[in-house]
């Protein structure tokens, strides 16, 4: 028995399911998760020595590769001065003014410590502020574990067949209603027969939870239309899109300015952070300045911080990261489009800059039910094919795969041969 394997029989007596996030244990795929011991640059190395070329990248926030020299300096130069204060610091203003400037939509922000903290206050002020109670999300899109977004979720929720939680009251559930992603009709039905009651429409402006799923022509300046008609805000939950897909995120490749946003991964740097922002009248009727209560022991802790604010100044540095990575992205793109020909293996293969899917499926992939069109149990023996060639991909056929910088163009071909060799075998 593996090192790993013994760790998980051990974890599984101790933490439910042997992991502390569900889609970790493999459940979809079968077999025994790694356990990390260390990351490095574009590789994580497990307790057994075995090392893997990365292409989940902690779920999003490695952007830089792992353990970038610059961001462990500036954590070891903030941890001297300890680790919480519990009153405020000038890292969090510097954090917020970067946010700011790099994120024209956003006019005040707050921070917080994970993307679902964001999602959940961003929904309590947008029913606050507009004095309605219900919100529109998309079949397939996740916003994070807070009960209002678990209804149709996608992402670990997905993956294990469960996107209605039991937990969730009937109450909390009834004021979540559901459309279709890249469906105005669906979206237009919900505003009709639910009249003055729809506080905000929720969405991850690019799916990454279905698997990577882009939004068609139209469909997000329809959005705001509908918002502006009905008086609802607009939120972009940019977590896995923010500072990835551009240094403005998906906001960075559109004209279409959301009322607020929400944010994660990339902006801790890898530790625990979130931030929700937007427009200055909205955000200001957050407690203190104003009557919508949201708060943190740990919000704006200072390493949390250095480690978001080096991140956004490592982006910042280096303004031809997004283009560098598109080519990564539509290099891995264009060998995977080749295997499906050469194999005769459905794929519908997506990406957009370094997020990248290939569902295994012959159709195209425009919301939720598509992706589900996709041959999971072929995902889970390619996914272990890939990981005994020393390539780590998400562990489930509904997440995207992150590229990093640090990933050179003959690592892209290594892994397209490699997925090349792994698929012949099941031709
Ligand atoms: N929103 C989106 C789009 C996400 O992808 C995630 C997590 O993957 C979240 C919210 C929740 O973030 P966290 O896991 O930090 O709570």
């Amino acid at each position: 028995m593996t090192l790993s394997e013994q760790y998980f029989l051990r974890a599984k007596e101790v933490i439910p399911g042997g992991v502390n996030s569900p889609v970790r244990a493999f459940k979809s795929v079968g077999g025994s998760p790694k356990f990390i011991a260390s990351a490095k640059r574009e590789y994580l190395i497990d307790v057994d020595g075995k090392k893997y070329l990365d292409l989940i990248g902690s779920w999003g926030p490695m952007l830089f590769g792992h353990a970038h020299p610059f961001i462990q300096e500036k954590l070891q130069e903030a941890i001297q001065n300890s680790f919480s204060f519990g009153a405020p610091s000038l890292k969090e203003i510097e954090l917020a003014e970067k946010i700011i400037s790099m994120v024209p939509s956003i006019e005040m922000v707050r921070l917080v410590n994970s993307g679902t903290e964001a999602t959940m206050a961003a929904i309590r002020l947008a029913r606050a502020y507009t004095s309605k109670d219900k919100i529109i999300k998309f079949e397939g899109c996740y916003h994070g574990h807070g009960d209002s977004f678990l209804i149709a979720a996608g992402s670990g929720v997905a993956t294990l067949g469960t996107p209605d939680s039991p937990g969730v009251t009937k109450s909390t559930a009834n004021d979540t209603l559901t459309a279709i992603y890249n469906d105005l009709e669906s979206v237009k039905k919900l505003f009709e027969a639910n009249p003055k009651q729809i506080a905000a429409i929720i969405l991850e402006p690019v799916v990454g939870n279905m698997g990577l799923v882009l939004p068609k022509n139209g469909f997000i300046e329809g959005l705001r239309d509908l918002c502006n008609q009905n008086n609802a805000l607009l939120i972009f939950d940019e977590v896995m899109t923010g500072f990835r897909l551009s240094k403005s995120g998906y906001q960075g490749l559109t004209d279409v300015k959301p009322d607020l946003t929400t944010l994660g991964k990339i902006i801790g740097g890898g530790l625990p952070v979130g931030a929700y922002g937007g427009r200055k009248d909205i955000m200001s009727m957050i407690a203190p300045s104003g009557p919508v209560y949201q708060a943190g022991t740990l919000s704006g802790n200072p390493l949390a911080t250095t480690a978001g604010l080096a991140m956004l100044e490592l982006i910042e540095n280096n303004p031809n990261i997004y283009t560098e990575l598109a080519k990564k992205g539509a290099q891995l793109k264009a060998g995977f489009d080749k295997i499906s020909k050469d194999l005769n293996i459905p794929m519908f293969v997506q990406s957009l800059g370094s997020m990248f899917t290939v569902f295994f499926t012959a159709q195209e992939v425009n919301n939720f039910t598509d992706a589900k069109t996709s041959d999971t149990t072929l995902f889970g023996q390619f996914f272990h094919g890939m990981l005994n060639k020393g390539i780590y991909l998400p562990p489930s056929q509904y997440e995207s795969w992150f590229l990093s910088t640090v990933i050179s163009d003959e690592q892209i071909q290594f892994i397209i041969d490699s997925a090349f060799e792994v698929l012949e075998n099941f031709k």
